[in-house]
């Protein structure tokens, strides 16, 4: 079965505990706190697979954890990181958050992505030790991983998309033109499958052609196909309109011709703007009244137009040479960037929301939304520093622990770090 839209849940990995621990060795007295630091949690990785063509994996199994970070152990050992999880996924899947509908990635490359970010790893007691609290007796937890809803989208990377009537020929179509084979019968609703098949045009050129499903076929089985497979064709960049030039089932190729377009449009209108070129199948069946009535139909429209026979073979070179050569003027196949986050913002109802609170000397930060503005710091990075202190400077917490009567060299904790303040 087919599957090309599905919901996931994912979650990284917690970072792991540090640890509390003190040195001990033989005649030695009891020696300073030496708990390693928890190991960090693992990512969620997201890679694109040429072997995969559906997203049906993902109806059987919809939630993917990463590993946890190790606690930490005695001796300074920092804790194993977690394990990061791959998940495989076909070529040209979006990964979209689903509540907000942000996009996250486009998976269209060969370069993983990493989509949710394990927690880093708490200090372990070592980490702890000030000259007024020589045996810290405690340490922090690892920072919770990220975790999404996510809604997986497969949008097929084809360069040309064939849309069309049941029956107008397209299975067949694209099986005469490329290795493709798809089920090709005379009856409607056969292909309820995109089939992707590589054009090849002269040595070392070729194009991706895709035949698409669905319109009348998948809405009128009223199975919720309708306008489905039309996303496949949203990142053509041609559009291949297919008609039953004979009329062998009684249709007008005008008024089909329309019709299709109109579903196009109803889909989305800019692709009823696309680039199109309209081929006549079935001219073995035709007259010539019959092809010469359709082409000056076409060609009032302005699109080019091809005459051709794909059960006979007839009249495919001309086309595929149109096709690559217009290919060449077009622009590259869509790619979506992700959207933005915007960069975490104070909201200044936050400002004065914390407290702190002094215990053994040292003062205590808490705050809802530490965790959201400053779980991502990394203390070893210098604009990281930087943004931590504007922060800190920005809710009134510096103001406050002046207030409070902090002095230079004294203990500040926030989150699972602790530092020393200095003016
Ligand atoms: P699709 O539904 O658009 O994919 O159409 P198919 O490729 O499955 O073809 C539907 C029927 O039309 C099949 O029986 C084909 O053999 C037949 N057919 C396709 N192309 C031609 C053609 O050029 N001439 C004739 N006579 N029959 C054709
Ligand atoms: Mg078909």
């Amino acid at each position: 079965m087919f599957v090309d839209i599905c919901r996931i849940r994912v979650k990284a990995g917690d970072g792991g505990m540090g640890a509390v621990t003190f040195h001990r060795e033989k005649y030695v007295a009891a020696g300073g706190p030496d708990g390693g630091d928890g190991g960090k949690g693992g990512d969620v990785i997201f890679q694109a697979d040429t072997n995969l063509s559906t997203l049906i994996d993902f109806r059987y199994r919809t939630k993917y954890y990463a590993e946890n970070g190790a606690p930490g152990a005695g001796k300074n050992c920092s804790g194993k990181s977690g394990k990061d999880i791959v998940i495989r996924v076909p070529k040209g899947t979006i990964i979209k958050e689903a509540n907000s509908g942000r996009i996250l990635a486009d998976l269209s490359g060969e370069e993983p992505v990493v989509i949710a970010r394990g927690g880093k790893g708490g200090w372990g007691n070592t980490h702890f030790a000030t000259p007024t609290r020589q045996i810290p007796r405690f340490s922090k937890p690892g920072l919770p991983g990220e975790s999404y809803d996510l809604i997986l989208e497969l949008k097929l990377l084809a360069d040309v998309g064939l849309v069309g009537f049941p029956n107008v020929g397209k299975s067949t179509l694209i099986s005469v033109v490329s290795e493709a084979k798809p089920k090709i019968a005379n009856y409607h609703f056969t292909t309820l499958t995109p089939v992707l098949g590589v054009v090849k045009v002269e040595e070392g050129k070729s194009f991706v052609m895709a035949d698409i499903p669905g319109l009348i076929e998948g809405a009128s089985e009223g199975v919720g196909l309708g306008h489905e497979f039309l996303r496949h064709v949203d990142r053509c960049r041609l559009i291949v309109h297919v008609v039953d030039v004979s009329g062998s089932e009684g249709r007008d190729p005008v008024a089909d011709y329309e019709t299709i377009n109109q579903e196009l449009a109803r889909f989305d209108s800019e692709l009823a703007q696309r680039p199109q070129i309209v081929v006549a199948n079935k001219c073995d069946l035709a007259s010539q009244e019959q092809i010469d009535a359709f082409a000056d139909y076409v060609k009032g429209l302005g699109h080019p137009f091809f005459a051709i026979s794909a059960a006979t073979k007839q009249g495919l070179q001309p086309l595929i040479y149109q096709i690559s050569s217009l290919l060449d003027t077009l622009p590259p196949m869509k790619a979506y960037e992700p959207d933005p986050v915007a960069p975490y913002e104070l909201d200044p109802k936050d400002k004065q929301k914390f407290t702190i609170t002094i215990q053994d000397g040292v003062y205590i930060v808490e705050a809802d939304w530490l965790m959201q503005a400053l779980g991502g710091v990394n203390m070893d990075d210098y604009e990281s520093l930087q943004y931590f202190q504007r922060v800190l400077r920005f809710s009134g917490i510096i103001d406050k622990l002046e207030e409070m009567g902090i002095e230079e060299g004294d203990t500040v904790s926030i989150l699972n770090f602790e530092f020393e303040y200095v003016r």
